[in-house]
């Protein structure tokens, strides 16, 4: 099958990923073998390509937000037959034995292994999952609409959770990218009022057409105080700024894996009145089935941009340059 492979890691722009010939996998015993119609690019994948991420697997496959079909499975697997719908998302598997899976907290578990990254995941024509670890997808979601759900989806809806929004409260969204975006759709269909700070103007735009209450930059005192806050873009020196915007008793969570340093807090204006700070860490399959259920019910949308799969590392090129809104899937057309 052709498959892409990070053969070099280094800059998308030099050929360190490439196309090539890769044997069909065969699924472990409690595995699927899944025919890939579409998969979403992440800036993770980015991140693998370029060698920010250590390699955990040379000459590993990108992608981590597959929409395909399962075409065999191993003989342990139940449950899922072939001509099944699945996704194929980040998370791909945890022990399931340490004290942070068996108290849910899947997502803390040192021990687990990641689509794309440890495993080779979808910029190809099949991949593998472990059954356990598959997502079934609503049927109101077509392939692509999918494909971006599978992550910046998924992590936006726990950013928003652990960002303890009560029920018709106002929230803030510092940044407004591929993620924000997502949940802001989930938070308003739930009668959130929803206030946006963020740099761009189309992002602004696009803020205020989801019907968001305001959009203003990134740096500006929204116009209410705030009961919760998530902070997607990754500077830390917005990290005061939000908690000086939360009302008494309100929660900042942080969505980004990375966050530039965050300057000296002020206790009396940033921290008393119970206000919390809080880190957003991958996510666990209970999020995923919850989001992806949420958002075929709100008629969750992402902004797409196809690919055919063979520009894979063209649509990293250009989500690296900046040069397109929302997300870009693969797809292929010829399955
Ligand atoms: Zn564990
Ligand atoms: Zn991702």
């Amino acid at each position: 099958m052709r498959a892409w492979s990070v053969v070099r890691p280094g800059p998308v722009e030099e050929d360190g990923l490439r196309l090539v010939k890769k044997p069909v996998p065969v699924p472990g015993e409690d595995e699927l073998l899944v025919r890939v119609r579409a998969c979403g690019v992440c800036r993770t994948d980015l991140h693998v390509a370029e060698g920010d991420l250590p390699v955990r697997r040379p000459g590993v496959t990108p992608g981590h937000e597959v929409v395909g079909v399962v075409t065999a499975a191993g003989s342990a697997v139940r449950g899922f037959a072939a001509g099944d719908r699945v996704g194929v998302a980040w998370l791909r598997r945890t022990d399931g034995t340490c004290a942070h899976c068996r108290r849910g907290a899947e997502n803390l578990c040192p021990a687990s292994r990641y689509t794309g990254w440890d495993a080779d995941g979808g910029y190809a024509e099949y991949t593998t999952v472990p059954a356990a670890f598959a997502h079934r997808l609503p049927e109101g979601l077509d392939d692509v609409a999918a494909a971006p759900l599978l992550c910046a989806g998924i992590i936006g809806h726990r950013a928003l959770r652990r960002s303890a929004l009560p029920p018709g409260g106002r929230l803030g969204l510092y940044g407004f990218g591929g993620s924000a975006h997502l949940c802001a759709q989930v938070a308003l269909a739930e009668g959130a009022t929803v206030h946006v700070m963020t740099r761009g103007a189309a992002a602004r735009r696009l803020a205020l057409e989801l019907g968001a209450a305001s959009a203003q930059d990134a740096y500006a005192v929204p116009p209410q105080p705030l009961d919760s806050a998530i902070l997607f873009a990754p500077a830390g020196e917005l990290v005061p700024l939000a908690l000086r915007a939360l009302d008494r008793g309100g929660t900042l969570a942080i969505a980004g894996i990375h966050l530039s340093d965050i300057p000296p807090l002020r206790y009396e204006s940033e921290l008393f009145y119970e206000k919390q700070v809080r880190s957003v860490t991958s996510n666990t399959r209970a999020d995923a089935r919850e989001f992806l259920a949420l958002a075929a019910r709100y008629g969750v949308r992402a902004t797409t941009h196809a690919y055919p799969p063979a520009r894979a590392r063209q649509a990293l090129r250009d989500l690296k340059a900046g040069r397109f809104d929302g997300a870009a899937v693969l797809v292929d057309e010829g399955c």
